[in-house]
């Protein structure tokens, strides 16, 4: 479903993805640990080419992300075209960034009802069963500003479904939130997770990652320094840096 090849990236003269190479298969949920500045958001904007990489490829469900390639050249996609392939992959931010003057069915119903090739009653019933799904089924009149960050974010992850993403990315979505509502959040990605969501999930919380997780990634300095099946990581880190970090984090 996502396939990076030697992803590059640099801001001016700092480079902060030096080569990354990922693959994660339909229906798997990858998790990236990694310290602060090590690249990891950087690289989730990558995928769904809100950042524009340097050198390298990414491809999501076999679509090459921001490019069109043609007589072994590669040409710039224009903006419709790259919105059209952002349409397919949710993402969900530390910050849940609703729109706050919309109540929460509102902000639910605002992406697929712009692109407008569905009715709105359609819309309105996915987005109450989203709702539903997430526990808000009571609150779709709500504003964001009279709900919980929990609450909050569990809106943002059904705003990201309501397009029917194949790929969902979130970037640490539950390390703004008060220690109590985090699992309400894992919960929710959880259950996304068994239902065969593929995810790649920017995460500290180490339980999730190897309750969840197929693959855990850790980055450091931009570059992908170890990975595997979580528990084995996890256990047994294989690098330094690794050991370093998670002896942290746990
Ligand atoms: P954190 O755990 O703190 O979220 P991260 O691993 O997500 O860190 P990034 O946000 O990807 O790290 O940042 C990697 C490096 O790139 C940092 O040194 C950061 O300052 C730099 N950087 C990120 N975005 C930009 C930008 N738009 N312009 C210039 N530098 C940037
Ligand atoms: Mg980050």
């Amino acid at each position: 479903m996502v396939r990076a090849e030697n992803v590059h990236k640099s801001f001016g003269s700092l480079e902060v993805l030096k080569g990354i190479d990922l693959e994660v298969r339909a229906g798997e949920v990858c998790c990236v640990l990694g310290p602060s500045g090590s690249g990891k958001s950087t690289f989730l904007r990558c995928v769904n080419h809100l950042e524009k990489i340097n050198a390298g490829r990414i491809f999501v469900d076999g679509d090459l992300m921001g490019y069109r390639e043609r007589g072994g050249k590669l040409h710039e996609l224009g903006e419709r075209d790259v919105a059209k392939q952002r349409r397919s992959i949710g993402m969900v931010f530390q910050r849940f960034n609703l729109f706050p003057h919309m109540t929460v069915l509102q902000n639910v119903m605002e992406a697929p009802c712009r692109v407008k090739r569905e009715s709105k009653a359609d819309v309105r019933d996915r987005a109450v069963a989203l709702l539903d799904r997430v526990g808000l089924g009571a609150k779709t009149e709500s504003y964001p500003g009279q709900l919980s960050g929990g609450q909050q974010q569990r809106v943002a992850i059904a705003r990201a479904l309501a397009m029917r993403p194949k790929l969902m990315l979130f970037d640490e979505p539950t390390s703004a939130l008060d220690p109590e509502l985090v699992g309400e959040v894992l919960d929710v990605m959880k259950d996304l997770a068994r239902d065969g969501m593929t995810m790649v999930v920017v995460t500290h919380e180490i339980g999730f990652a190897r309750e969840v997780g197929d693959k855990l990634i850790f980055m450091d300095g931009g570059v992908v320094v170890e990975q595997g099946a979580p528990r084995e990581v996890i256990a047994n880190p294989q690098h330094e840096r690794t050991r370093a970090f998670l002896s942290k984090v746990l």
